[in-house]
């Protein structure tokens, strides 16, 4: 939480404001109390009518007062809250937004989504709180105290064991509640998270009739979260009656007490008055700092949640003088190793590997053989364990990452389609795209055919996700966006997995004409995407068994002629 308090220097003057106008409203708290006891012994006992028209209307002007400073020190007390958890979304968003995806990865999004929202949501109450009630406390409880001794130190005695016992209430809730705000936290990410993969997943869920068990799996952990929840409640309803019961005990101590002493004629009654408000005010100023307790460790936690995506370090930084790439995109990989964070087993083994600019690369090896992984390497998504990547000559951590990744078009095997139009989607991949341009990238990915005969064409709509596309257009309208730009380097991964085997050749015949002056890497697991590459690289398990052309393969590679074999027939291997 102190994290988090150094966000908020920049509002000091903000925050001077709020606290300045809370010790007013104090202040004109317990000078009302005061005048009432003014107005009962000068004035309603002897009978004085102007007296208390007099002093009332005094109230009622300090009163007012009372009401201004509350209202103004509010204002400002949100506005510092609502400031500060505006800077902490846009700290957190600018951050997750540099993150590599190693740190996603270690996050998990729901989290992120959580952190972003609640987490912030809970900082900006505890402030809000913090600086309307928790800077009203001290002055109530020390101001009060002080007057109420000043009216009868004798009915005073009575916060001797007041105090004592409400303390021992505050400290008994922070006690036993603190943890539970704790866990709370960590239950609604969970919660979270099975709503987001039932959101994203809910085709898959639906078709293995799944539906059942997950809403049994929801229902738990929602029941988890509310039993927690309950316990806390409970201990509410538990401490809360206790507290009424301290009050009015309390309350009829002073009235007997008092009364015994102003049948003694040693106190008036307005004093009773006087001092049974201060006492109320008093016990109320600690329940409400009892609220702090109850909200601060739930806050505090958030706020180091919220504090450890805005401190992490992004494992992917850029150097401190990026070099310029020098070249049309020669690539080296020389003795590269990848592990993924905490596999045991590497992801990529000992990989070296050449390649020119105009070259048709294929990539295969069966699934989990680490063909993806090269592809995210090569964007620098994730670093290196061991080895280097050149580009050009200059390993790839020596460039920016911008300057790396405009060079690189990655087509990623499960397509990511926005929401918004076809031409929108595809002008990712360049910004200042002509429409002329657009149709003839839509033409080669062999995507033109259906986006033409839709009724607006490339202004058609397309939902987020792109689920009024099918599998295989989605793919095609990636290609499409992937090939738009002029870059050095494409890598489609899995790219036409969708596509059947006529359009995946037409768009393979279309590319190799399109992009004939870069270096071409196209992953499949399909044996008749790869065949005519210039050079193939067969993977099995991270690791390369076989690098050559087609007819090399055939003779050298085991797992090629396997592959080979399994999906061809004799006169297409030919
Ligand atoms: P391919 O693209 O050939 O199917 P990948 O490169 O995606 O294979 O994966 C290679 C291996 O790395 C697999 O064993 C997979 O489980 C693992 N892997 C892939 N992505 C991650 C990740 N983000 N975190 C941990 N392990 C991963
Ligand atoms: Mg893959």
């Amino acid at each position: 939480m102190m994290k988090i308090f150094k966000y908020l220097k920049k509002y000091t003057f903000l925050i001077i404001i709020a606290i300045t106008f809370v010790v007013f409203q104090g202040l004109t708290n317990l000078y009302l109390p005061d005048l009432m006891s003014d107005i009962v012994n000068s004035g309603v006992v002897r009978g004085n009518v102007d007296y208390i028209v007099n002093v009332g209307l005094k109230m009622l002007l300090v009163t007012l007062l009372n009401v201004a400073a509350a209202i103004i020190s509010t204002y400002f007390a949100a506005k510092v809250a609502m400031l500060l958890g505006k800077d902490l979304r846009s700290m957190v968003f600018t951050r997750v937004m540099n993150f590599s995806l190693h740190e996603i990865d270690k996050f998990g999004t729901s989290t992120l989504i959580t952190r972003n929202t609640n987490d912030i949501t809970q900082i900006q109450t505890v402030i809000f709180m913090i600086l309307r009630l928790v800077s009203l406390a001290p002055v109530i409880s020390i101001g009060g105290t002080i007057m109420a001794v000043s009216k009868s130190p004798k009915l005073s005695t009575v916060l001797l064991v007041a105090i004592p016992v409400m303390s021992l209430a505050v400290y008994l809730i922070a006690k036993y509640t603190m943890p539970l705000f704790r866990s709370m936290q960590k239950k609604l990410d969970t919660l979270n998270r099975i709503l987001r993969e039932n959101l994203t997943g809910v085709r898959v869920i639906r078709a293995f009739a799944k539906t059942k068990y997950e809403k049994k799996r929801f229902e738990n952990a929602n029941e988890d979260l509310t039993q927690t929840a309950l316990k806390v409640n409970r201990i509410f309803a538990l401490v809360f009656p206790l507290i009424m019961l301290i009050m009015n005990f309390t309350i009829i101590f002073l009235i007997w007490y008092g009364a015994v002493e102003v049948d003694k004629s040693a106190l008036q009654v307005g004093d009773i008055m006087a001092v049974m408000q201060y006492v109320l005010q008093i016990m109320f100023s600690f329940i409400m700092i009892s609220m702090i307790f109850i909200f601060l460790p739930r806050a505090s936690a958030s706020a180091e949640r919220v504090y450890e995506v805005i401190n992490s370090k992004t494992s992917i930084k850029d150097p401190e003088k990026p070099m310029k790439p020098l070249g049309n995109g020669k690539i080296e990989f020389k003795n590269v190793t990848f592990y993924y964070e905490q596999a045991k087993e590497p992801a990529l083994k000992d990989i070296s590997f050449e390649s020119k600019p105009g070259e048709f690369i294929g990539i295969i090896g069966s699934s989990g053989s680490g063909k993806s992984t090269l592809a995210n390497l090569l964007l620098r998504f994730y670093d290196v364990t061991d080895g280097e990547i050149l580009i050009d000559g200059v390993d790839i951590r020596k460039l920016s990452q911008k300057e790396l990744r405009e060079m690189i078009s990655l087509v990623p095997s499960r397509p990511v389609i926005f929401s918004g139009t076809i031409e929108e989607n595809v002008r990712i991949g360049k910004k200042d795209a002509t429409e002329e341009e657009i149709v003839e990238a839509l033409k080669i990915a062999q995507a033109w055919e259906f986006v033409s005969k839709l009724p607006e064409g490339i202004k058609t709509h397309v939902s987020q996700g792109g689920t009024n596309l099918s599998g295989g257009q989605k793919q095609r309208l990636a290609i499409a966006r992937g090939i738009i730009g002029r870059k050095n380097i494409y890598i489609f991964d899995d790219s036409f997995s969708a596509l059947d085997f006529k359009t995946d050749s037409k768009v393979r015949m279309a590319l190799r004409e399109k992009l004939k002056n870069s270096t071409v890497f196209v992953i499949s697991l399909r044996a008749a995407t790869i065949m005519n590459s210039d050079k193939i690289i067969v993977l099995d398990k991270g690791q390369i068994v076989g690098l050559g052309t087609h007819k090399q393969l055939m003779k050298t590679s085991e797992v090629y002629r396997e592959i080979v074999f399994s999906q061809l027939s004799k006169e297409e291997i030919a």
